[in-house]
């Protein structure tokens, strides 16, 4: 069809029209050449029903995307949301109750929901959705995404010993070994080289170290591949403070990284905070909204995620928030700044590993060496300390506690240590 050029008034009218789409379209559908970078939220420690989780994958997503998440990470054990699986409603019931599959068709609709068999019948099972198939359901760029990954859930001396893959192309069986830490090394082994193979950015992260008391902090130090773990776990299972006989978590975080600033001269651990999330339906357990990490990345995209967290770029979370973690590398000062709020006040603990001082010929271990209840808290090292970082703990409880008089926290990433 020939256009109609006897009036330009349609043109104009047109123009005018695609002019305004333009205007409106143009900010959210580029992305600027080089964003500022900023705070993601995520949560890289998740279960679905793919393993034992009580709920199914995309309502989970949508729970963190409503919350403000930024990222999440399915890390089912052993497996991927990958491949066609159904379940009897039978059993999802018996793990979750019998409202689940109403909420789920209230949330997706009914063409979304599948299911299989006569319900009522022993038969009658859904279908348990891939991550390819419903993440552009709940994804949105800028402000939501999902990362595939796994919790490589393997045993070894009767311990569980648990390692968290994140952004990998497909699943990897548990590497096995004799020993609780050559069992960690093994795995560590498989996901380093599948990061290479693939090409991609995968983190590897030691998951709840104290659950069944199963990775010392001497484990944890010599497996030097190993960068990251669970400074917190938000399942009330894990034994984050220790007991009589163990060290709590975040002491078993210093002592690993004294032995890696002094007999390994490799780079520290750092921090990751989780939900470990299995119960989404108010049940006790391990519910979602516990423990987060916060990441200071230009885009949010799995790599660029993990790059920015494999710099220390990021800290851990269980409800403080910072607007900002500075070190200077030049004055050694390790600055923050404290999102408040009001009617709450915040205390930060500098805590560092000193260097031997030749009279014990031993270092001293995870030493409070300043406390500041300044929204702006600041350290300058001195020169005696092997790394610092710090712990913010505010008066407000924690909305969920894992454990008894829990407080909002927050912890840093160590820094200091390199030698220069
Ligand atoms: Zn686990
Ligand atoms: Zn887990």
């Amino acid at each position: 069809m020939q256009p109609n050029l006897s009036s330009d008034r349609p043109c104009v009218l047109a123009i005018l029209l695609f002019a305004g789409c333009v205007t409106i379209l143009t900010p959210s559908s580029t992305e600027a050449a080089d964003p500022e970078a900023r705070w993601w939220k995520g949560n890289l420690h998740t279960h679905s029903l793919w393993s034992d989780g009580d709920q199914f994958p995309e309502m989970i997503a949508d729970w963190y995307r409503e919350r403000d998440y930024n990222f999440v990470a399915l890390t089912d054990h052993n497996v991927l949301s990958e491949g066609i699986r159904w379940m009897p409603y039978s059993a999802i019931v018996k793990r979750s109750d019998d409202g689940i599959l109403d909420r789920y068709r209230a949330r997706f609709g009914n063409s979304w929901v599948e299911t299989r068999g006569e319900p009522g019948s022993p038969e009658f099972a859904i279908r348990l959705k891939p991550l390819d198939e419903f993440r552009n359901l709940v994804e949105e760029r800028n402000q939501f995404i999902m990362i595939p990954a796994e919790e490589i859930s393997d045993r070894s001396e009767g311990k569980p010993v648990h390692i968290n893959a994140t952004n990998v192309a497909e699943a990897l069986k548990p590497a096995g070994g004799a020993t609780v830490r050559e069992t960690m090394q093994n795995n560590l082994r498989a996901i380093l080289e599948h990061e290479k193979s693939h090409g991609r950015e995968v983190l590897p992260h030691l998951n709840h170290p104290n659950f069944g008391y199963a990775v010392t902090a001497q484990d944890l130090a010599a497996v030097v591949s190993e960068r990251f773990f669970e400074v917190y776990n938000g399942h009330p299972g894990v034994n984050q403070l220790g007991d009589a006989t163990h060290p709590s978590v975040e002491s078993i975080w210093d002592t690993v990284n004294a032995i890696r600033r002094t007999a390994l001269n490799v780079p520290p651990l750092m921090g990751i905070a989780t939900d470990d999330s299995h119960e989404y339906h108010g049940k006790a357990g391990s519910r979602p909204g516990r423990g987060w990490v916060m990441v200071r990345s230009q885009y949010l995209t799995p790599e660029h995620l993990i790059r920015a967290m494999k710099r220390g770029d990021f800290y851990a979370s269980s409800g403080v928030t910072l607007n900002d973690v500075q070190f200077d590398a030049k004055t050694k000062e390790l600055t923050l700044e404290i999102a408040s709020e009001d009617n709450v006040t915040y205390q930060t603990e500098f805590i560092a590993t000193l260097k031997s001082d030749g009279d014990s010929d031993k270092e001293r271990v995870g030493q409070r060496v300043l406390s500041s209840n300044s929204l702006s808290p600041s350290y300058r090292m001195k020169g005696n300390e092997l790394y610092v970082r710090a712990v913010v703990t505010s008066t407000k409880p924690h909305q969920d506690p894992s454990f008894e008089n829990q407080f909002q926290q927050a912890w840093t990433q160590p820094v200091g240590w390199k030698n220069d």
